[in-house]
């Protein structure tokens, strides 16, 4: 059967609410599935440049930060008509102050998690992981930063 290759990038989106902690944004796709906002890297694109853009048409929100020394890949196959795809997304962490969503054709609902519920609503182990990691990475860092300030 054909096979062919997808790169898409996404982000592990979140906002820190004042009394509420971090919470990160997942979209229900059409297919069904919960995942992060993620999309197809275009010719001539960084991975950074496809975040911002498909953060941007996926959600509407356009101050995204990006956060350095996190970037995960998770591969999966699946089926598109006769042909086989061969998928991997590339993950960075993101920062937004915008909880505003707006979505585009390609979802049908979205949600705000803390942490345990985002890890209950994904569908996928495999991002699962990526959230576990991000999480991680995250709580760690702010533990530093007010070790250090
Ligand atoms: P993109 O958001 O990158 O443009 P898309 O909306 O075209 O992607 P995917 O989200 O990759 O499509 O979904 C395509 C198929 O792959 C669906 O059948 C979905 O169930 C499956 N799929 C999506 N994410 C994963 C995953 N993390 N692990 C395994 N299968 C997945």
């Amino acid at each position: 059967m054909a096979m062919y290759d997808e790169i898409s990038a996404g982000a592990v989106l979140h906002i820190i609410e004042e009394n509420f902690g971090i919470k990160y944004l997942i979209l229900n796709y059409s297919y069904g599935h919960w995942d992060f906002p993620k999309g197809n890297i275009e010719i001539g694109e960084t991975e950074i440049e496809t975040i911002k853009r498909e953060v941007m048409e996926e959600t509407g929100i356009d101050d995204i930060k990006l956060i350095e020394g996190f970037r995960q890949q998770i591969s999966y196959r699946y089926r598109k008509k006769s042909k086989i795809v061969n998928k991997t997304v590339i993950y960075y962490l993101a920062e937004t102050t915008s909880n505003k969503v707006i979505l585009s054709f390609e979802h049908i609902n979205f949600a705000w998690l803390n942490f345990n519920h985002a890890l209950e609503k994904l569908s996928f182990d495999n991002s699962k992981k990526v959230l576990r990691n991000a999480n991680e990475f995250l709580t760690a860092s702010k533990i530093n930063n007010i070790s250090t300030n």
